[in-house]
């Protein structure tokens, strides 16, 4: 990764607008937003702009209005809890640019907050339309990114503006991009991956990538099922992409000749149900899955001997459940997993960084999502960063 322009490299932004572009995009429920995760982490950013004097013009979108407005995904609906976490009050402004926008500027005091209106609204915005950007920098000094989230998406509040105003990362933002260097970019050696989950023809570009990135690759999941198939296992009523076996096998023979070693799990948790605490339930060599079961764990010896994989690694990136892990018991080898790696991370002996919506909540739900050194919740850039691609938004910050 190339350097990028930070919070301290700022100059004196006494009285400066500054465009800055958030994550918004809250869950929400009968009308009520349901997690504020999003404003707790642009929280730092926005703060320090208003400290320092800024003008702070918050930019986002919310939902899929595809250039239209629509009343119900008007971001007005988040201001609340925008001022909840901000602790103070902050206006809405129902446009993102033009003689509205500048009126409003001028009746923000420095260190004002305005949350301007959902950017999806315009056309302009999904197709990065020079026009558009054109219209939205007028307003603004300074555009800072704090979105890591939306940076896969080359749109004209996460990307375009950064090509026509001094650019710079957010705080949140630096902290995403400073981790997942630590893990992939230049992480210390040996790495480990591990990648779960229900499909391998949703990460297959990822699994491509890592097979040349890292020393060991642990599959896990409902995925495992293919790698398995590929390998000759009968995997009975398993989840399993039989078509994608010859996938496997190259992904396979990919990592042979770049030095990764795969793991695949030679013990496995079954039933003949899928249902929490089944009474088919049984732990078993993946060699003998009979034709009516299910694997949808990872058995706890298998588990133990990816631990110990582990101990020999200095850093690990995780995505993708080992196992069906919303249903109990086959949440038993993520949790474990999940310790493993916290504990090795508090040791200091590994650096952890994990993603992706299910893995974050699994690792809420082991109780250790703290241990890590880094969770990110960016879900489709995380991925696609795991992919190896380049995110739009990120290389048009760097110098
Ligand atoms: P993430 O959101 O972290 O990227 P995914 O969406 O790829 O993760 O995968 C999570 C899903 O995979 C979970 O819903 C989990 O139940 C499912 N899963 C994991 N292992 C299995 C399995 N053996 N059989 C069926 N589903 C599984
Ligand atoms: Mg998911």
């Amino acid at each position: 990764m190339a350097n990028f322009r930070k919070l301290d490299d700022l100059g004196d932004v006494k009285g400066k607008v500054v465009l800055l572009r958030v994550d918004l995009n809250l869950p929400m429920q009968d009308g009520a937003v349901t997690d504020d995760t999003r404003v707790r982490a642009a929280a730092p950013t926005i703060k320090e702009l208003s400290l320092k004097g800024a003008k702070v013009l918050l930019l986002a979108h919310f939902g899929r209005p595809k250039g239209q407005r629509t009343s119900d995904q008007s971001l007005s609906l988040v201001l609340g809890a925008v001022e909840k976490v901000l602790e103070r009050e902050v206006m809405f402004v129902p446009e993102i640019a033009g003689d509205i926008v500048k009126q409003a500027i001028g009746i923000l005091g420095e260190g004002d907050v305005a949350l301007l209106e959902n950017t999806r609204f315009w056309p302009g915005e999904e197709k990065n339309d020079p026009e558009l950007v054109k219209a939205i920098a007028a307003n603004g000094d300074i555009y800072v990114n704090d979105a890591f989230s939306a940076a896969h998406r080359a749109h004209a509040s996460t990307e375009g503006l950064a090509h026509v105003l001094p650019a710079y990362a957010g705080r949140s933002m630096q902290a995403e991009l400073e981790a997942l260097e630590k893990a992939l970019g230049n992480p210390v050696k040996p790495v480990a991956a591990v990648v779960g989950g229900a499909k391998v023809s949703s990460k297959l570009d990822v699994l491509k990538h890592l097979v040349t990135q890292v020393d060991h690759l642990v599959i896990g999941g409902g995925m495992a099922n293919t790698f398995l198939a590929a390998r000759g296992v009968d995997v009975g009523k398993s989840l399993c992409e039989h078509d994608l076996t010859g996938t496997a096998e190259e992904i396979m023979d990919a990592a042979d000749a770049s030095g990764c070693t795969i793991h695949l799990p030679y013990e496995v948790v079954v039933s003949k149900e899928f249902a929490a605490n089944p009474p088919s339930l049984r732990t078993t060599n993946v060699h003998e899955v009979a034709a009516d079961e299910m694997i949808l764990d990872v058995g706890p010896t298998a588990v133990e001997a990816v631990g110990d994989a582990l101990k020999t690694c200095k850093t690990l990136v995780w995505n993708g459940p080992m196992g069906a892990f919303e249903t109990v018991p086959f949440d038993a080898a993520t949790v474990a997993l999940a310790k493993i790696a916290a504990a090795l991370t508090k040791e200091g002996s590994l650096v952890s960084v994990a993603g992706g919506g299910d893995t974050v909540a699994a690792l809420h739900h082991a109780g250790v999502a703290n241990d890590f050194s880094y969770i990110s919740t960016a879900g489709g850039a995380f991925l696609e960063w795991m992919e190896g691609r380049e995110l739009p938004g990120v290389k048009a910050l760097e110098i």
